[in-house]
């Protein structure tokens, strides 16, 4: 019956890396490698921005940091200010366990 397939697998090489920069996919306008972060660890800075939707995040970073690092820094204060946004913000007091959902009305304007 058969013959064998010949088996040849590429070796997979070192991934090229780009040093200052990584690109990942927006949390806002989901555009897969939109977001770009640049780590500028002289100033101890790192930005955070998307091409596409215009979102920003600044955070500090230092040796340690790496880009993923503020992707997910960015994807908890995004999620912070969102949940700031819908009013489920977890609340102060600590006693009150049966909180009622909060309705939404927008009759305050
Ligand atoms: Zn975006």
């Amino acid at each position: 019956m058969g013959k064998r397939k010949k088996s040849s697998r590429k070796p997979q090489g070192p991934r090229k890396r780009d040093p200052l920069e990584t690109t990942f996919t927006c949390l806002f306008c989901h555009h897969d490698k939109s977001v770009t972060v640049r780590m500028d660890r002289k100033e101890g800075i790192a930005q955070l921005f998307c091409k596409v939707c215009d979102q920003r995040f600044q955070s500090k970073v230092n040796h340690l940091t790496e880009a993923i690092d503020i992707y997910s820094e960015w994807i908890d204060a995004a999620d912070a200010a969102e949940r700031q946004a819908t009013g489920h913000r977890p609340s102060a007091a600590s006693s009150s366990r049966n909180v009622p959902a909060v309705s939404f009305g927008s009759d305050d304007e």
